[in-house]
């Protein structure tokens, strides 16, 4: 039975950011016939180098934005900062999944709680901030120790301090060091609890517009410099915390009205409750696992998501572990001989996104291993990273 909302291989797939996570979701919606059409700054943006067409443009640009609505048949994105006032008016032109009101809740850490906390689903205690005056309040409403974060445009631990006591000088240090790059008038902080946490956990979920959902299985994430390092699948968990991760993410897929995917990381405290940390409308590094691992990938349910099409099985079929390759470490990872002895680790494939330059704390692609148990595919992971890091050359 034809379906007027299904979007079918041989339409215009336009993105919104040309990164990695557009790369692999570019590749996996060409393998299925699919045209795809990327909007970035950069000229040799990853997902620019396999895409069929590239505007390159500030994603500020309206016109640029309004280009990509005309010649696409949806438009996704992969990068949630994007204006959500222009989305709104290319709303009116292509449908736009991820919605514009997603990512309005996503761009901002106290509105992300509010919704969590009015869909029932648990969070550190936090207050939204502005001046010195309501941080001294707000820390002495949640006690120490406590983070202060940016509530926009903050990622991979950037725009955050701990505040360890609530003296004079931890407060003006930590309000120094979040607004340092923040003009007059634009001071949105938000001051949360410290989260005595055992794990952090993240579940990536696709939902359609037709309301069906599937949740990928849970992933357990180290963090190095604040930046994912390392995810193991299936999270080393017990089932009730599973299920609890699970629930949190569908509720905030659901809640939210997402069409398209939600990343959804947490926090496992060590009062075995999950509390909520942050969502992203887009496919998510802790994802990346599904490539190899599950019979659909994040990024084709991504696709499928957006396309009005029957949501993919999201079944682990063998455990997994992915890890990072950063510009500190890895530097671009191009002619490395150690890649080839990574290779050799049994069941090891390896991802490079096309960066020509590296720089520390750069993504430059990342390594999935699968294995007989999570333990293994992390021994393995752990081993094929060290050979290409290390290895001759
Ligand atoms: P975020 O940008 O919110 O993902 O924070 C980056 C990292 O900082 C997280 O992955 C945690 O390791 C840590 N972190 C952030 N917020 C908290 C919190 N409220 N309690 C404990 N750790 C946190």
């Amino acid at each position: 039975m034809a379906d007027a909302d299904v979007i079918l291989p041989g339409a215009t797939l336009g993105i919104v950011g040309g990164g990695q996570l557009g790369r692999m979701f570019a590749l996996e919606a060409r393998r299925m016939g699919y045209r795809v059409l990327v909007l970035d700054p950069g000229a040799d943006a990853p997902a620019a180098q396999v895409a069929d067409e590239h505007i390159q443009a500030p994603f500020s640009d309206p016109a640029a934005m309004r280009a990509l609505a005309e010649r696409s048949d949806v438009v996704t994105l992969e990068w949630e900062n994007a204006d959500v006032a222009t989305l709104r008016e290319i709303e009116r032109i292509v449908p736009v999944r991820p919605g514009p009101g997603v990512l309005e809740v996503a761009q901002h850490r106290v509105r992300e709680k509010d919704a969590a906390r009015s869909l029932g689903v648990l969070t550190a205690g936090y207050r939204a901030v502005a001046t010195r005056q309501e941080l001294r309040d707000a820390l002495a409403e949640i006690g120490t120790p406590a983070v202060l974060k940016t509530a926009r445009f903050g990622y991979d631990g950037k725009g955050q301090a701990v505040i360890r006591d609530a003296s004079t000088s931890a407060i003006e240090s930590a309000f120094a060091a979040v607004t340092g790059d923040l003009q007059d008038g634009l001071k949105e902080l938000i001051l949360e609890e410290w989260v005595r946490f055992t794990m952090e956990v993240s579940v990536v979920c696709a939902r359609t517009a037709r309301g069906e959902m599937a949740c990928f299985p849970v992933a357990e994430n180290v963090h190095r410099n604040a930046i994912l390092d390392v995810s193991i699948v299936p999270a080393r968990v017990d089932d009730e915390v599973a299920r609890q991760a699970r629930e949190v993410a569908e509720r905030m897929a659901e809640g939210l009205g997402v069409v398209g995917l939600l990343a959804v990381e947490m926090f496992v405290g060590e009062d075995g409750r999950v509390r909520m940390n942050e969502v992203a409308p887009r496919p998510h590094n802790s994802g990346h696992y599904t490539l190899e691992a599950c019979p659909v990938s994040q990024f084709e349910q991504q696709l499928r998501a957006v396309c009005g099409l029957p949501l993919g099985s999201t079944d682990l079929l063998r455990p997994a572990a992915m890890a990072n390759l950063m510009g500190d470490d890895a530097g671009t990872a191009l002619g490395r001989p150690g890649a080839a002895e990574a290779l050799a680790v049994p069941e090891t494939a390896l991802h490079l996104y096309g960066k020509r330059e590296a720089r520390p704390g750069r993504k430059m692609g990342h390594l999935t291993s699968l294995g007989s148990t999570p333990d293994e595919a992390l021994e393995r992971v752990g081993r094929a990273r060290s050979r290409l890091v290390e290895g001759a050359g």
